[in-house]
């Protein structure tokens, strides 16, 4: 072993006997790459959130490789890879459609030392290599930083993360502020992970976030949309937002958000929020298909009632304010989180479609329900029941009018309309008005 300056780090070694993973909840894939690495002379290893997932008994969906081969030294060893990025420097091995990603071993360096670059103390650039010690205290949590090789199959621990992971607790290395400041996104991936794996923050590593939060506001949008996605759409998206309200990230990730939770005195739009995050938790467990537009529906419904409100309570025509609200909300969001319009358009028209949902006149009942975004518009809708019980009427006269065959609905909507009441006519319907077009 090399010296190590910091006798924490010392090398603990678990035995094939003293750990429970197994080679067969290994990819042949990732097992091909670690053997044929070790052969070609290079150290191999499985390493991060795979095998922090296999110490718990998880399938973990991904396997990395950590290695003290250069990438073209990789390249050499396989002939279905690709090298990538820049900032990372990496190769992807490919078996089909699975990617082996096999990183060289990485080490801290001085700043803007070699190939390193920072800017206000973020790093933009990384690709100094080093030892495998230097690659484990750079990365950010003990429980991520395990290695496991099938030279004899055991675990190599350089910080204690074998224990922690014993223990469930997620510990930052080395000097939690700093860490945090090196990389803000380092905070949510604490929130996801205590989310995802069921693990404590350690005091040490949750106690500075709430200070250092708004170093958020600078980490790019993109990334913190990549962030988002894995932290609410990989089934523990209640957990993760419990998590970031409990460590003061809420208000930096979604501010409109939280200051209408803030503001909401009686909880309705916290539970439905909740309760919507619970659904698509549910849906990822029942392997059904989730898509970002509807959980941003959720997480922004908040911020677009307060919004709403506030343009109707300044006298601006209802229809109007709701278009206006849905883009003021859509456009300060996307300065924070990039969400691509691709899910920011059908977001708002889950948004839009509410209203239409207490309109009984025959043709919007029918145009209504062949909207495109129709299926998704009333989920939400039964979603808002759970704060708003008076809903329940409008549930169930679309619960039902989706299953009807045309005639039906038809018979049905003209015996209704008779006890509907007033309402005022148009006399000749608009055409081609888009969601919300009331
Ligand atoms: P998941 O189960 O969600 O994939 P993960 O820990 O594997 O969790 P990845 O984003 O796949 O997360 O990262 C792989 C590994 O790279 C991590 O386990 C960790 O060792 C390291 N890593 C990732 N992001 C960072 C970061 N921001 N700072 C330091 N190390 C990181
Ligand atoms: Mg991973």
């Amino acid at each position: 072993m090399t010296q190590d300056s910091n006798p924490q780090h010392e090398l603990r070694v678990i035995a094939r006997a003293d750990h429970g993973i197994s080679r067969r909840d290994i990819s042949n894939s990732a097992l091909k790459v670690l053997y044929k690495l070790n052969e070609a002379g290079f150290q191999a290893y499985l390493v991060g959130g795979a095998v922090r997932d296999l110490l718990i008994g998880g399938h973990p969906k991904d396997f990395d490789v950590a290695t003290d081969a250069t990438p073209e030294q990789v390249r050499a060893v396989f002939r279905n890879c690709r090298l990538i990025g820049r900032r990372f420097r990496l190769a992807h091995v490919m078996f089909g459609r699975e990617i082996i990603e096999v990183a060289t071993f990485r080490a801290n360096g001085g700043e803007d030392e070699g190939d390193r670059e920072l800017e206000d103390g973020r790093l933009v650039r990384d690709n100094i290599y080093g030892s495998i010690e230097d690659d484990a205290i750079r990365r950010d949590f003990t429980a991520n930083a395990l290695y496991y090789g099938v030279d004899d199959f055991s675990v190599r621990d350089y910080v204690g993360g074998f224990e922690d992971v014993q223990a469930r607790v997620l510990r930052l290395i080395g000097e939690p502020e700093a860490r945090y400041r090196e990389d803000p996104v380092r905070m949510l991936r604490a929130v996801r992970l205590a989310a995802k794996l069921g693990f404590t923050i350690d005091a040490a590593a949750a106690d500075p976030i709430p200070g250092l939060a708004t170093l958020l506001d600078s980490a790019p949008p993109a990334r913190l949309f990549d962030e988002c996605l894995k932290m609410f759409l990989a089934g523990n998206a209640e957990a993760a937002f419990l998590g970031l309200e409990r460590h003061g990230l809420l208000k930096v990730l979604f501010p409109e958000t939280a200051q209408a939770l803030a503001s909401n005195s009686n909880g309705a739009l916290r539970r439905m929020l909740l309760r919507g995050l619970a659904n698509t938790d549910q849906r990822v467990a029942q392997d059904k298909p989730v898509t970002p537009a509807f959980l941003f529906a959720v997480l922004l419904w908040p911020a677009f009632c307060r919004e709403l409100a506030r343009l109707q309570a300044q006298g601006v025509d209802p229809a109007v304010a709701q278009q206006r609200a849905a883009d003021r909300v859509t456009v300060h969001q996307t300065r924070l989180v990039a969400l691509p319009r691709r899910f920011s358009i059908p977001m708002q028209e889950v948004w839009l479609m509410q209203p239409r949902f207490a309109l009984r006149q025959r043709k919007r009942v029918f145009r209504t329900l062949a909207h495109p975004r129709f299926r998704a518009a009333f989920d939400f809708l039964e979603l808002r029941q759970e704060a708003a019980p008076e809903l329940a009427a409008d549930v169930a006269f679309w619960a039902e009018a989706q299953g009807l065959a045309p005639e039906q609905l038809a018979e049905k909507l003209v015996v209704q309309g008779a006890g509907e009441g007033p309402r005022k006519r148009r006399r000749r319907r608009r055409r081609g008005a888009g969601a919300g077009g009331e």
